[in-house]
C-alpha cells in the first residue's frame, strides 16, 4: 500500500540569487549558463539549475547580471546550504577534514570524540552554499537542503 508514504522531490539548487518562486519567470535562455566562469549552471527542464557537483560558487554575480529576466532576485543569496550526511567517513571511524579543509567561510569546525575521529559539525548560519565542500568529499556525503528561516 503506497498510500501515506508521500516521498520528497530532491532540491533543485539554483544560483545565487535566484529563488524557487522567482525560477518561473526563468525561460531557459541559457545566458547565466555562458557567464558562469566556474561552469556549474546548466539548463534542465527549460530553467536554470546549479549542479554543485562541479565546483564552488564564487558569488561573483556574473549570471544574475546576464539574466534578462526577474529571476534573480535575493541578490548574492543562495536558497540552499549543505547537509553533512551519515556517509561521512569518520562514522565508519576513518579520519577525514577535507570538507573542513575547503570551506571559505570556516562553518565547518571538528568535534573531537573519545576513541574515533574528529567529527565534522556544520554551523548552518555560516554556511552560504557554494559547494566548495561537496566535491572534495570522498564519500558523498555532503549534500545541499533547503534553507529554512531559522538557519539565516
Ligand atoms: S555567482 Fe558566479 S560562480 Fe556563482 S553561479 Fe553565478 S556566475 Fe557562477
Ligand atoms: S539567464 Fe535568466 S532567464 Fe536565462 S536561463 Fe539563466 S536564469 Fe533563466
Ligand atoms: S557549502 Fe560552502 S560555506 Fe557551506 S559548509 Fe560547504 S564549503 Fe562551507
Amino acid at each position: 500500500m503506497l498510500a501515506g508514504h508521500a516521498q520528497a522531490l530532491p532540491l533543485r539548487t539554483l544560483p545565487p540569487g535566484a529563488l524557487p518562486e522567482s525560477l518561473a519567470a526563468c525561460t531557459g535562455c541559457g545566458q547565466c549558463v555562458d557567464a558562469c566562469p566556474q561552469d556549474i549552471l546548466t539548463i534542465r527542464d527549460d530553467a536554470v539549475l546549479l549542479v554543485p557537483e562541479q565546483g564552488e560558487c564564487t558569488f561573483c554575480n556574473a549570471c544574475a547580471d546576464a539574466c534578462p529576466e526577474p529571476v534573480f532576485v535575493a541578490p548574492r543569496v543562495m536558497a540552499h546550504l549543505v547537509r553533512i550526511g551519515d556517509d561521512c567517513l569518520t562514522r565508519a571511524g576513518i579520519a577525514c577534514m577535507s570538507c573542513r579543509d575547503m570551506c571559505p567561510e570556516a562553518a565547518i569546525s571538528m568535534q573531537s570524540r573519545i576513541g574515533a575521529p574528529f567529527h565534522p559539525v556544520l554551523d548552518a548560519a555560516l554556511c552560504t552554499g557554494c559547494g566548495a565542500c561537496i566535491a572534495p568529499c570522498p564519500a558523498d556525503a555532503i549534500v545541499p537542503i533547503r534553507k529554512e528561516p531559522a538557519d539565516a
